[in-house]
């Protein structure tokens, strides 16, 4: 997506050789009308895909996943970083890496949300090595639901996360890959 790539070049911030800051726009301070273009950049490639459900994590995933669910029109659930006193019942669990604190965390969502044999799409902000998209991936098959596609804002294609899941079969959609991130300078992978 043209303007997400301007957006990430002119707002972005390169914050060592494989951390992107995009807190002017899409965690810490949400452009709420971006947000909804990106959200209908993904209703159009997912566009004929039956989605019952969107899937995210918290928190920086969520607002990125609601502007998907208002075009797809599904319900979003995001799975917990911990599990919390408000969580009741069964629940399935993931255990994944956190890539910007560095420790791992068990991924928390009830059981109630997610009902066999329903197609979920898992939306995040950010898709890096892919550990926080393979737990969710987890926690679908747990449900025995299918996984219908992953949708991405910014994939950081350079460090793998991405590609190791378009072979093993996923629909991986990303509004922007970057493929280089230097000194700098952002390289984004052609379309
Ligand atoms: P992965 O599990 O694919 O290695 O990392 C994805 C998760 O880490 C996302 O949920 C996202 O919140 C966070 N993340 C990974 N890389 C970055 C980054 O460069 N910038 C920001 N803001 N978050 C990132």
């Amino acid at each position: 997506m043209k303007e997400l790539e301007e957006k990430i070049l002119k707002e972005g911030e390169i914050l060592s050789s494989d951390v992107l800051k995009v807190g002017k726009f899409l965690n810490q301070q949400i452009d709420t009308d971006f947000m909804f273009k990106m959200g209908e950049e993904v209703k159009r490639l997912f566009d004929g895909v039956k989605i019952d459900r969107i899937l995210t994590i918290e928190a920086s995933g969520i607002a990125f996943a609601m502007a998907v669910a208002y075009y797809i029109k599904a319900p979003v659930v995001f799975v917990k970083k911990s599990a919390s006193a408000n969580m009741s019942g069964n629940v399935y669990t993931s255990e994944i890496k956190s890539f910007t604190h560095n420790k791992v965390f068990r991924a928390t969502v009830s059981c109630e949300y997610i009902k066999e044999g329903e197609n979920v799409l898992i939306c995040d902000d950010f898709l890096a090595e892919g550990n926080a998209a393979e737990g969710l991936i987890d926690i679908v098959r747990q449900a025995k639901a299918n996984v219908a596609g992953l949708a991405i804002a910014v994939e950081k294609g350079f460090q793998g996360g991405g590609d190791r899941l378009r072979e093993k079969g996923f629909r991986v959609e990303s509004l922007a890959v970057i493929d280089e991130m230097e000194k700098g300078n952002i390289v984004f992978r052609k379309a």
